[in-house]
C-alpha cells in the first residue's frame, strides 16, 4: 500500500456514489501501487478485490484452450476491475495483467456489494460501465475478425496514448504488443519498423514514443471511434 491519499474523484466509478456511501466503503479501500506486468487473476481464477484504477492501465485477456491470447478491453480510470464478479459471482471472466503501472483503489468484494445495494445511483452507473465494457469487448471481436494488425497495432497505440499522461512515451514491447493484438512477434517487430521508418514512432530508453500522431490515426481503423460513439449512447440512454 502506498502512503500517498489520492482523491477517490480520479476514478468515474467510485466518484459516482453519494458522499454517504463513500463515507462507509472508505474504511475498506486500499491506495495500492499496480506494477506493470503484474497478473491480478487469471482467466477463470477467483477474484479477491475489485481495483479502481486513478492512472493504471489493466489489460482484460482472453486466453483460447491452445494458449493463444488476445486483449478484449483496457480498463483505466473510467471503471474498475472485478464489477462483474462483484454483481454475480467471484470468477473473473478474462486474465487481468496490469498493462500501464500507476496507482488504484482497491477493495474486497463484500464491502463493495454492501455500497451499491445502498445505493441506487451507483448501482446504475455500475451497470452502465458494464454496458460500456459490453460494448468495448464486441467491437474488438469484430476489429480482431476483419482488421489488419497494422490498423489494430496503431490503434492500441492511440488508445493508450489517449490515457497515457507521459507525452507521448509508451512502456510498450513489442512483445506486449503482439500478445494484446494476438499476433505474431515478427510480424509486430516488421510494422513497428515500417512505422518507425515513415517517422510515426520511436525507440528511446527501451520506450516506445509516439512521434507523429497524425500518421498513426491514418492508419489505424475506426473502431476507436466507435467505441467512444456508442459508449457516450449509453451515457445518455437512461
Ligand atoms: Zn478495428
Amino acid at each position: 500500500m502506498t502512503s500517498t491519499p489520492e482523491p477517490l474523484s480520479r476514478n468515474t466509478l467510485l466518484a459516482s456514489f453519494s458522499s454517504e456511501a463513500l463515507r462507509s466503503l472508505a474504511p475498506s479501500l486500499e491506495l495500492v501501487r499496480l506494477e506493470r506486468g503484474e497478473t491480478l487473476h487469471e482467466m477463470y481464477g477467483t477474484v479477491l478485490h475489485a481495483h479502481f484504477p486513478l492512472d493504471a492501465l489493466i489489460s482484460a485477456f482472453v486466453d483460447t484452450t491452445s494458449g493463444a491470447s488476445a486483449e478484449v478491453a483496457l480498463i483505466g480510470g473510467e471503471g474498475a476491475l472485478g464489477v462483474m464478479a462483484t454483481l454475480s459471482g467471484v470468477r473473473g471472466n478474462f486474465r487481468a495483467v496490469v498493462d500501464t503501472g500507476g496507482t488504484a483503489y482497491r477493495v474486497k468484494l463484500q464491502p463493495l456489494r454492501r455500497a451499491l445495494a445502498d445505493d441506487a445511483q451507483a448501482h446504475g452507473t455500475f451497470m452502465r460501465y458494464l454496458t460500456r465494457r459490453t460494448v468495448q469487448i464486441a467491437v474488438n471481436a469484430v476489429c480482431n475478425a476483419h482488421h489488419s494488425v497494422q490498423q489494430r497495432f496503431c490503434r492500441a497505440l492511440l488508445t493508450r496514448l489517449d490515457r497515457c499522461p507521459a507525452g507521448g512515451m509508451l512502456h510498450l514491447t513489442q512483445t506486449l504488443i503482439a500478445e494484446v493484438l494476438g499476433a505474431r512477434r515478427t510480424g509486430v517487430t516488421k510494422i513497428a519498423g515500417e512505422l518507425r521508418r515513415e517517422g510515426a514512432i520511436d525507440y528511446a530508453r527501451g520506450k516506445l514514443v509516439v512521434v507523429n500522431r497524425e500518421l498513426l490515426q491514418r492508419y489505424a481503423c475506426t473502431c476507436g471511434d466507435q467505441i467512444a460513439a456508442q459508449s457516450a449512447l449509453v451515457a445518455t440512454d437512461v
